[in-house]
């Protein structure tokens, strides 16, 4: 048995922050990951792969629109490697300069300090004062008969994946974020997309006043909602997906299909035992990143809470924070000003409250809308359609927005932080914002009021 101070399960987002910080700080912290490598899925299979991609065909269609040109996807996979390679080569450098061990292996808790990690070479047993679980989450497979003829999220984004062409019609299952991203750049790549979606729209989970706004701007995809999914089938090189629609049978023939129907967490073994809370969203926390066990915390998608990269991190902080108390909390996540994008082409954004959410609580707001149309850097790119929509309260305090179009990412952030900060409208309009750069637009926006 080794005594330390912190472990964490998982090494992705939601740990290493909280693994580092405390190092820093001088406790002594083991880090235990499957991957043996730093920073989850998110580097093996997720945002940056993905982001590396997408991103790339986005400047390719902004270029194709001066001159047509050809770009094999292959080259972009081979590109989207390079950077996965080159952070990986990163990560392992900052593991060496901060004196941090991370372990190969796989985490199981034994008590309520006792972790027991199995690796290519036996069993060890390690007694932590604190321990982050941060086990992250994985794509949902569903049951149905063929599922595995299906491609997921790790066929097209993890490093020399199986999808090195673009095929020449998909049927995506699922239309949350991940299905829509991939289902755009295939589009745009010359695929013939079709998403099946079981509930009425697309982008559930986001504001259906911001999603009917942004539906009209995304490349050509045949778009079925209220269809479920009732088998996969392959003959040969043809896949064919089964659904059902109003009661009737339908079927579509496709090249290739992929499974985006969501991501659950990944329970760490044990957590029953210990009687460590859960539900279907993943493992019960307070804001301070506590489970029903105070020096047991759970950080990133394990919680379900903002299942976000930069949300998992930010939880990390807090959670080390907080040991550093000694488990009473000092510092609290805020999911109201994680900024959320959805990296469709174009891309949609938002911060704080959305239209939708305001009403449901009651709040009362004034919204100041930009149109792309008239912002510079909008114009540069061609890329004129959307907008951004601020929202403010009675007081002219910033309390939320949303973006469509260019550089809707980017912008989303210092709306986010408008948000975490209170600031205010007055504060915006202020702002000398860069010329030209979209960010000009809070500035005019603000600038109505003032
Ligand atoms: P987050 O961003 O929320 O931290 P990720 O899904 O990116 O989540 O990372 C979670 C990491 O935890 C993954 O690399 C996964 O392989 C690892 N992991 C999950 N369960 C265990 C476990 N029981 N033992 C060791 N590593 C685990």
């Amino acid at each position: 048995m080794k005594e330390i101070d912190a472990i964490t399960i998982g090494a992705g987002g939601g740990a290493y922050p909280a693994a580092f910080r405390l190092k820093r700080s001088g406790y002594s912290v083991v880090m235990v990951d499957d991957k043996g490598v730093m920073s989850g899925n998110c580097l093996s299979e997720g945002c940056i792969p993905s982001k590396a991609v997408i991103e790339t065909i986005h400047n390719y269609v902004k270029l194709r629109r001066l001159k047509d040109f050809r770009l094999d996807y292959s080259d972009i996979v081979t590109r989207k490697d390079d950077v996965q390679k080159l952070r990986y080569g990163q990560h392992q450098d900052e593991l060496k300069e901060a004196g941090l061990e991370l372990i190969k292996g796989h985490a199981k808790l034994i008590d309520e300090n006792t972790v027991e990690v199995k690796t290519g070479n036996g069993t060890e047993r390690y007694r932590a004062d604190h321990i982050i679980i941060a086990s992250g989450s994985e794509t949902v497979i569903p049951g149905i008969p063929g599922s595995n003829y299906a491609l997921t999220s790790r066929e097209f984004y993890s490093m020399n994946p199986a999808v090195r062409d673009v095929p020449g019609s998909i049927a995506i299952i699922g239309g949350g974020y991940i299905g829509l991203e991939t289902g755009s750049f295939l589009s745009l790549m010359g695929s013939r997309v079709t998403v099946i979606e079981m509930l009425d729209s697309v982008l559930n989970t986001m504001d259906p006043e911001i999603v009917e706004k942004t539906l009209p701007l995304l490349p050509k995809m045949d778009i079925i909602t209220g269809a479920a999914v009732r088998s996969i089938n392959k003959d040969g090189k043809k896949i064919t997906v089964e659904y059902s629609r109003n009661g009737s049978k339908k079927r579509i023939d496709v090249d290739s299909a992929m499974l985006s129907i969501g991501r659950r967490a990944v329970l760490p073994e044990g957590i029953d035992d210990l009687g460590i809370k859960y539900d279907k969203k993943g493992i019960t926390v307070n804001s301070a990143m506590q489970t029903s066990i105070k020096h047991i915390y759970a950080t990133g998608d394990v919680n379900g809470v903002t299942p976000l990269f930069h949300a998992a991190k930010r939880q990390s902080i807090v959670a080390a924070n907080n040991i550093m108390a000694e488990d009473v909390p000092t510092d609290y996540f805020d999911p109201l000003s994680v900024p959320y994008t959805v990296y469709t082409i174009p891309q949609i954004a938002f911060a704080g409250l959305t239209p939708g959410m305001a009403k449901k609580r009651g709040i009362n707001y004034t919204e100041g809308t930009f149109s792309m149309s008239r912002d510079s850097m909008a114009q540069i790119f061609s890329e004129m359609q959307g907008e951004i929509t601020i929202l403010f309260d009675d007081r002219l305090k910033i309390i939320g927005g949303y973006v469509i179009g260019n550089d809707a990412g980017n912008l989303i952030n210092e709306i986010g932080l408008a948000v975490s900060k209170g600031l205010s409208a007055r504060d915006f309009a202020e702002m000398a914002h860069q010329h030209p750069m979209t960010f000009e637009g809070l500035n005019e926006i603000a600038r109505k009021f003032y």
